[in-house]
């Protein structure tokens, strides 16, 4: 049996681990280049984040005419999204459309958990090891693993013993989950509950959100997409992508220039009301020094401590609603009704901020000597972010070494796309790259297209192993931190610092300096040939 140029259906050029917007794209650029591609995906359907999260209520907080592909002008036209912001229905609905239209699942294997990934320095391979049992080898190998898909359980004593069932919003069930009647305990308050919490809370006969860290959050305002504006958009897609990655975050917002703190009390709120009325996570947006100045950054926070007193109607719960952080320190959420969601009496709030959850019992959960009792429970508990997914898996680089090992005092990688002693291993959104700071979609099209003309380089040149210098890696790495450090992200406990994970180092992951300015970088290294990386020939071991 062959796979395409001929290649053992067990041999691949290539092999690429995970099926959702960086996997599928991934396939569909390589495969292009005449490369033999498997994929392989855990899940029973493509879609990655998108298949698994499948809570009441999650949607992506990012406009869904933006949060798309864009390398087929045809698909983006002809994708109809309904909404401002799409649903995960939608967005897993829109996933299987890709893989159909270019027929990239002849060369996906669904319901196939990689293991491990060692490489073998005599063949220049890495041989990939699989929830089959059998192994595959393959020159390269592509980690779209996804930033947030190693869900995090709490160890919190007794959970195993609640008598109900207890479901993860990562790794909600297929079918509809029917809370009429229950009584519902939501552990948890970043962006997974605050968009399940108001569905919960219409459906069950009481529900009760367990809150350790209160959250920020700014309205979605979703609706269906305004007709006119759809067309303006459609119209004009290639001008709106190309304007969109000349901005920080990869999706068109308009950055204001000034500072918060140059401007009246009065200007400034003029300005937050209308972020606030516009929606979404532009809100930052508003000054240019808010995730840079604590000053400036007060002045933000306030005035959503003014919107949650007047949303919320019991004083004393609105005060406890109100996080006392940094704003956009954590991930800033996007809400559909989540305050309000407190003025109903159906709802209670339980404040773990100084009295953590001493058990779980078969009822309930037991906070400062009180048990809460109901029938089901929901653990909004995040994810072990950025490195959680490439660290369950035993990857093996020159020396047998090991990537979690390299890793342990935080990861290590050059643009985050390359580690050294990991020759022929890319990682699409990894740590040390805009990823999760950005529009998704657009950077992982940029981080697959460098790998794609990267890998083409090596082979062009007649070399089969490519890895970065590990001075090339020790400067991004140091430059990354050293941005970090100039805003307000070390303010709190965040997944992007991985505080959230007990044990894991604490050190800012996603590059924070933007989108521009990683792009260029990445493009000054292509136009230097590949200044930094070293390529080098498997058995010869002739390197330049
Ligand atoms: P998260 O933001 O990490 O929130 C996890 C929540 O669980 C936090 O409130 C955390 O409290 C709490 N928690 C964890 N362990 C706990 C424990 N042992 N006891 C008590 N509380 C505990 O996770 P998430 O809500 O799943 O969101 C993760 C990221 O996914 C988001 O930031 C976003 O980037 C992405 N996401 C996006 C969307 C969207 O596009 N709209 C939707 C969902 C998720 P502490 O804060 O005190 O740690």
């Amino acid at each position: 049996m062959t796979a395409g140029n001929g290649s053992t259906a067990s041999s691949f050029d290539v092999v690429v681990v995970g099926a959702g917007f960086a996997g599928l794209y991934a396939l569909h650029r390589l495969r292009g280049m005449g490369l033999s591609v498997r994929v392989f995906e855990d899940g029973g359907g493509v879609g990655g984040t998108w298949y698994w999260n499948r809570y009441p209520g999650a949607r992506c907080d990012t406009e869904s005419l933006q949060y798309s592909y864009q390398f087929s002008e045809e698909l983006q036209q002809d994708w109809h999204w309904s909404e401002r912001y799409a649903t995960q229905p939608e967005i897993e609905r829109y996933l299987n459309h890709v893989a159909d239209r270019f027929d990239l699942r002849r060369d996906i294997k669904l319901n196939t958990r990689v293991d491990s990934l060692v490489f073998d320095e005599a063949a220049g391979r890495w041989t990939v090891g699989t929830s089959e049992g059998g192994t595959t080898s393959a020159a390269f190998c592509v980690m779209a693993t996804g930033c947030l898909s190693s869900p995090m359980t709490p160890k919190i004593e007794g959970l195993e013993s609640f008598a109900g069932p207890t479901y993860h919003t990562a790794r909600w069930p297929h079918e509809k989950v029917d809370f009429t009647g229950q009584r519902v305990g939501v552990l948890g308050t970043g962006s997974s509950a605050m968009q399940a919490v108001p569905l919960i809370a219409e459906e069950a006969a009481h529900l009760t959100v367990f809150q350790r860290t209160a959250n920020y959050a700014v309205p979605a305002w979703n609706g269906p997409l305004d007709a006119g504006y759809l067309q303006w958009f459609k119209a004009n897609y290639a001008e709106n992508r190309r304007r969109a990655k000349r901005l920080v975050s990869g999706f068109l917002c308009y950055y204001n220039p000034q500072s918060a703190l140059e401007v009246s009390q009065e200007e400034r709120d003029r300005e937050y009301e209308k972020r606030w009325r516009e929606g979404g996570i532009g809100y930052l947006g508003a000054f240019s020094d808010i995730t840079t100045n604590d000053d400036a950054n007060r002045t933000a926070a306030d005035f959503v401590h003014r919107k949650i007193r007047s949303i919320v109607k019991d004083p004393a719960l609105a005060e406890l609603l109100i996080p006392n952080s940094v704003i956009g320190c954590k991930r800033l959420c996007v809400h559909a009704g989540y305050y309000a969601t407190f003025n109903r009496d159906n709802v209670t709030l339980v404040d773990m901020k100084s009295n953590p959850i001493e058990r779980i019992t078969p009822n309930g959960v037991i906070v400062a000597g009180r048990e809460y009792r109901f029938d089901s429970l929901v653990l909004a508990t995040g994810f072990d972010a950025m490195t959680g997914a490439l660290n369950k898996i035993d990857i093996r680089g020159r020396g047998g070494d090991r990537l979690r090992d390299k890793w342990a005092d935080g990861p290590r990688a050059h643009l985050g796309l390359v580690t050294a002693g990991f020759p022929n291993l890319f990682i699409v959104a990894g740590p040390g790259s805009p990823s999760v700071l950005t529009n998704m979609v657009p950077t992982i099209e940029q981080n697959v297209d460098f790998i794609a003309g990267c890998i083409a380089h090596t082979r062009a040149q007649g070399f089969d192993a490519v890895e970065p210098a590990v001075a090339a890696e020790d400067a991004w790495v140091a430059f990354n931190d050293e941005v970090a450090h100039g805003t307000l992200r070390y303010g709190c406990s965040s997944w992007y610092l991985g505080s959230n994970v007990p044990g894991k180092k604490r050190v800012f992951m996603p590059f924070v300096g933007g989108l521009p300015a990683y792009i260029q970088r990445c493009e000054e290294i292509v136009r230097a040939g590949y200044e930094g990386f070293i390529f080098s020939r498997a058995r010869r071991g002739n390197t330049r």
